[in-house]
């Protein structure tokens, strides 16, 4: 596989997008760069007294909009590169979804699974401290929210020690949060809720009904569960879904979401339910009407749509011509090279791209964060509709531009939010 480089397929998905729009070098050259980054040393005591240091960052790409949005990801790769291309993107993202933020993104390098719960909390509380004193974060500043493999307990960590370091509190500074300390109903879903809306209007618009769709999911996690349960109540049809240990297939006929939890509850991986390495219960797979599939066959099924709610790079240059869904939802982050991308493209796989269709998730945090501000808590179908309209809207609004400009959905995508902010930085008179 070609060694990822996210910033650089940033800057030339942007690069492409500005040209077709003829933007002025002036303000292509304000996206191309963040208006602030920070690094620095996060140092914390490990269970056994010693000290370990590691680095982290935080990257505030524009604020045009608003105040800077995105999340917190504690990885063992999550490098400065990384958090660079995310926190741009982030910035596309509110545009594409017409939020008034920015968009911002922070990361710690270090592997959280081999950190005791009370070091993860002396962390993530010294991360949020640094960035509190230094005056990074702050409600109307910058807004940070979970990412991979940080989440509401991380975040409530990180909430507490703010408001210690200020002496009040402000529960809008970090969204993502319990509901107790705040957080908002719906939260949870809304990503894969906000990705269904989306694909519920692509397929709208290619006259097909959803329970004439066929759908193949990589991903079994947050995103991927609830999108499963959402998209089958609606009555599309799950031909397979997979996790980290690999996937299973229906042999006839198509899973029920509440028999996919099953099989994950019951050994904590889909496949694990069936198969101990490659020694597989041959006689429960019939009962069940399961086969199972490796992950890479799980891309090349024949579907109607195939759902990415994994990993980022998963299709690339190698594999992208087997793909034979005609289409590919994104609720994953980056789950589609760029090379992949042009290859599908003449393919004619239409591409639902990250920055539209994993969407929900940083709307319903703005949702949390108005709630927040303004001390009011919303009912769960107020959130849902609300977020229901931004989603559909921002179809539209991308389906113009689809057309206007003729390009692919991840170009119109990026020219949507490109427009918007280039107008905000236009209307304060930066450009
Ligand atoms: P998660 O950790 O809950 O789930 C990840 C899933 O991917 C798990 O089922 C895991 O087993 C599976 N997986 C890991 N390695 C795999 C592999 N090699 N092959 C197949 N499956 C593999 O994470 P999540 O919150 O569901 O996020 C998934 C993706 O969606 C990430 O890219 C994340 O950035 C993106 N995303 C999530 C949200 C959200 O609100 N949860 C919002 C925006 C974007």
């Amino acid at each position: 596989m070609t060694p990822k480089k996210p910033y650089q397929n940033f800057l030339n998905n942007l690069r492409k997008a500005a040209k077709t729009i003829k933007l002025s070098p002036e303000a292509l050259q304000r996206l191309e760069e963040p208006e602030m980054v920070h690094e620095f040393e996060v140092s914390f005591e490990l269970d056994n007294h010693k000290k370990k240091t590691v680095p982290g960052y935080r990257v505030e790409h524009n604020s045009a909009r608003g105040p800077y949005k995105g999340g917190i990801r504690f990885h063992p790769e999550a490098d400065l590169d990384e958090v660079k291309a995310l926190a741009a993107l982030m910035s596309l993202k509110c545009g594409v979804v017409n939020i008034p933020l920015g968009g911002g993104k922070g990361g710690i390098t270090v592997d959280p699974k081999e950190l005791s719960r009370s070091e993860l909390e002396r962390m993530s509380r010294e991360y949020f401290r640094i960035g509190t004193e230094k005056g990074i974060f702050g409600v109307d500043r910058d807004v940070p929210a979970p990412d991979v493999y940080t989440n509401p307990q991380v975040m409530a960590w990180m909430l507490d020690e703010h408001e210690k370091v200020l002496g009040y509190k402000s529960p809008g500074v970090i969204t993502g949060k319990p509901l107790e300390l705040g957080g908002s109903l719906g939260r949870n879903y809304a990503t894969s809720q906000g990705g269904f809306y989306i694909l519920m209007k692509y397929l709208q618009a290619s006259g097909k009904k959803p329970e004439e769709t066929t759908i193949a999911l990589q991903g079994f996690g947050n995103a991927g569960a609830y999108f499963a349960q959402i998209a089958h109540k609606a009555g599309m049809k799950i031909v397979a879904a997979s996790d980290s240990k690999g996937g299973i297939k229906r042999a006839k006929g198509y899973f029920e979401s509440k028999k996919l939890n099953e099989f994950k509850k019951e050994s904590g991986s889909l496949r694990g339910n069936f198969c101990d390495g490659d020694n597989c219960d041959l006689e429960k797979m019939r009962r069940e009407d399961v086969e199972t599939v490796s992950n890479e066959e799980l891309l090349q099924l024949d579907v109607d749509v195939l759902v990415l709610a994994a990993l980022d790079g998963v299709v690339h240059k190698d594999n992208a011509k087997k793909i034979r869904a005609k289409a590919i939802l994104e609720l994953a982050n980056g789950p589609v090279t760029l090379e992949a991308d042009e290859i599908l493209e003449k393919e004619n796989v239409d591409v639902l791209p990250d920055i539209l269709a994993n969407a929900g998730g940083v709307t319903v945090s703005y949702f949390e964060w108005v709630q927040n501000r303004s001390g009011d808590v919303w009912e769960e179908d107020v959130v849902i509709q609300k977020l229901k309209k931004v989603m559909q809207n921002s179809f539209d609004d991308l389906m113009k531009i689809k057309e206007e400009h003729d390009v692919s959905y991840r170009q119109a995508a990026f020219i949507l939010g490109m427009e918007r902010i280039v107008r905000a930085m236009e209307l304060r008179g930066v450009i």
